[in-house]
């Protein structure tokens, strides 16, 4: 029988537990999600039909605050795949030091199929199925793979006509003007990079000009690529899910991007004004661009992408995982192995958590900040969570990435013993 994803995930923790004093109690509670929940979502298509979709949401663990993450819509959403995704959101919440537990939510749907007005009617019927396990102080959604700003405006909404109160902190990523946050669109991206620049006097291996490649241009890796290219990066491939695009010389990534928004493709292209031109690029496959020779890889796209398959084939010397759990923990040991510097997605990309904390602390006080103010907390935030936890991996001479999790679980840990563990009570006997 293969194994659930989660069981796949809590090897992580597993690795870090030699790193922590942690309570027998709080590793059992670690071990399954707090609260899972599945729902039917009935949906009135256009054509008359009506289409029942299963979405879920998971609060994993929310002894460090209430529960936060994301609502994912993809044709391969599961249970396994969303309690998955909170169990990693609960250690990078922890991680950032940020005070949340965590949670994940999904629909198993193509958005890509519906019109418009279905997706409305999709989003505020899975606000109706699960009002009563989110909040402001219970489990706070924001976006995911395939949902947006406009989506947290639909949702924020519908939860805003059930409970008969304007509620913006139920949810983060929304439209600004519904109580969003200036910087929540970029952060993720933006929080990749200040780590990346911190980083990178540190990582001996990396040129003057780096070479990078990004797998998946969507909110995240479109962002990162343009951040990349206007710090004098050279970014020399990116992909979507139909394929990569190459070119040795580096790519005008805001060309690509304008190219790709107007159009959906990705193409190696040079824009002045409102004209484009396609210029000579290679195509690749997406498996061709996790080996290239580059300085920097950075998966951005879906998780389980290097596996022990591919893994020892990867020639970048450092990877940043822009992804949630684009790498396999059978591919950590051969990446490991082969001396490479993986900065794990719990520490990488938790920019965008990061600022949806702001927004909240923002909608909860009535009291918005500038790009400046959000931009200077969110660089703090991660270039000091990074030198902790790259301080501890040195120490132990482990891989960031378990020292990410030993840096997690002790805040987690932590906080479970507050109220008590079996050491307290055995003592007063
Ligand atoms: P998105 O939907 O905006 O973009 C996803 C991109 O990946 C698209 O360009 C899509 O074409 C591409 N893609 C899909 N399947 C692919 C494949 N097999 N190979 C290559 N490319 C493929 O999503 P996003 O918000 O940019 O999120 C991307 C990843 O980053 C996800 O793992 C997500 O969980 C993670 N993440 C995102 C945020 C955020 O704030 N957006 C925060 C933390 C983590």
């Amino acid at each position: 029988m293969s194994r659930s994803l989660l069981s796949v995930a809590q090897q992580r923790l597993e690795r870090a537990l030699p790193y922590v004093s942690l309570s027998a109690d709080a590793a059992e509670r670690l071990k399954r999600p707090k609260r899972s929940v599945t729902v039917a979502i009935p949906v009135r298509m256009d054509n008359g039909d009506l289409k029942v979709f299963p979405g879920y949401r998971v609060r994993y663990d929310d002894t460090r605050g209430p529960a936060k993450g994301g609502i994912r819509y993809h044709p391969e959403v599961s249970l396994d795949e969303v309690e998955t995704l909170a169990f990693w959101m609960t250690f990078k919440c922890a991680a950032l030091d940020l005070p949340f537990g965590g949670a994940k939510g999904g629909i198993t749907v193509d958005p890509k199929d519906l019109s418009r007005f279905e997706l409305e009617r999709l989003s505020r019927g899975y606000i109706d199925a699960i009002a009563d396990f989110i909040g402001p102080d219970i489990d706070i959604p924001a976006p995911d793979v395939y949902t947006n700003q406009m989506i947290m405006g639909w949702m924020m909404d519908q939860y805003n006509i059930i409970r008969r109160q304007i509620t913006p902190a139920v949810i983060t990523g929304k439209p600004l003007t519904m109580g969003g946050s200036l910087g929540r669109e970029t952060a993720t991206a933006m929080g990749t990079f200040f780590l990346l620049e911190a980083m990178r006097p540190k990582l001996s291996r990396l040129p003057e000009q780096p070479t990078v490649a990004i797998q998946g241009f969507g909110n995240a890796g479109s962002i990162l690529a343009e951040l990349l290219f206007n710090a004098g990066y050279k970014v020399v491939a990116v992909s979507d899910s139909r394929g990569a695009i190459y070119s040795k010389r580096g790519l005008d990534i805001p060309s690509v991007k304008q190219f790709k928004e107007c159009t959906r493709e990705l193409k190696a292209v040079y824009c002045a004004g409102s004209v484009c031109h396609i210029v000579e690029h290679d195509t690749l496959t997406n498996e061709e661009l996790l080996t290239l020779e580059v300085d920097i890889l950075i998966p951005a796209a879906l998780e389980n992408q290097i596996t022990e398959t591919n893994a020892a084939n990867v020639k970048a010397p450092v990877v940043f995982e822009v992804a949630n759990g684009p790498i396999t923990p059978a591919a950590d040991e051969i990446l490991e192995g082969n001396g490479i510097h993986v900065f794990p997605d719990i520490l990488a990309n938790a920019g965008g958590v990061t600022v949806s904390y702001f927004e909240w602390v923002q909608n909860r006080t009535g009291l918005y900040w500038t790009l400046d103010e959000v931009n200077a907390r969110l660089k703090r935030k991660m270039v000091e969570e990074g030198e902790n936890i790259r301080a501890l991996a040195q120490e132990h001479a482990i891989s960031l990435r378990t020292a990410a999790y030993a840096h997690a679980l002790t805040r987690i840990g932590d906080a479970m013993n507050a109220k008590g563990a079996k050491q307290y009570y055995v003592e007063a006997r």
